[in-house]
């Protein structure tokens, strides 16, 4: 009698919940998944060996495989319990430090405040775009006093996404996040551990 015998990875489901899908570009459920070497015999997994490889995130809906550091980008949902106008001054920062050069930075930047419930379109965002400086951080500093560290987190996050949308952040976008960071109430050390994920996630 032929016997066959091999070797397969199977994946296990370690957890599930649901994430920003960098693929489907929205919020979907996923699976954290790892994977495991089976010795197999008649094509049934029997033996198992070693596991294999990083834990990944699996989404349920296109089934695209991620490091597990995608899970740290804020679903819509997050952003949807963002305060608009202090997501909006942000994000206008970055974009107006001149460096985001990425043909979907201003797109992507409408998007995000949307997503934060704002009515907001590429006219607006010139509007903001035209305002001065000073009008903004005085605007910023008054309306971070209200929000949790978290939420202000989350905002510098966003627009840190923005930032690296065209690449790794430059001298000057780096040196806006910190500004924006500082006017959003952020310690130091908070804002490089923003900024620091977001440069993860975004694999610059
Ligand atoms: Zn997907």
């Amino acid at each position: 009698m032929l016997i066959i015998f091999g070797f397969r990875v199977v994946y296990f489901t370690l957890d599930r919940g649901v994430f920003h899908c960098p693929n489907c570009g929205g919020d979907r459920d996923y699976r954290r998944r790892q994977g495991r070497n089976f010795f197999t015999l008649f094509f049934i997994p029997l033996l198992p060996l070693n596991r294999t490889g990083p834990e990944i995130a699996e989404c349920d809906t296109c089934h695209g495989r991620w490091t597990t550091a995608v899970l740290a980008v804020p679903t819509s949902a997050q952003l949807g319990a963002m305060p608009g106008t202090l997501l909006r001054m942000a994000v206008v920062q970055v974009l107006r430090s001149g460096d985001v050069t990425f043909p979907g930075a201003r797109e992507r930047a409408v998007e995000v405040v949307r997503q934060a419930g704002a009515d907001y379109d590429t006219a607006a965002l010139d509007a903001d775009l035209g305002r001065s400086f000073d009008d903004i951080r005085v605007e910023m500093a008054r309306s971070a006093d209200t929000l949790a560290p978290e939420a202000r987190e989350n905002i510098l996050r966003a627009a840190a996404e923005i930032a690296l949308l065209d690449g790794p952040l430059t001298f000057s976008e780096e040196e806006t996040l910190n500004a924006v960071g500082a006017d959003l109430a952020l310690t130091r050390v908070q804002i490089t551990g923003v900024l620091s994920l977001a440069r993860e996630s975004s694999g610059h």
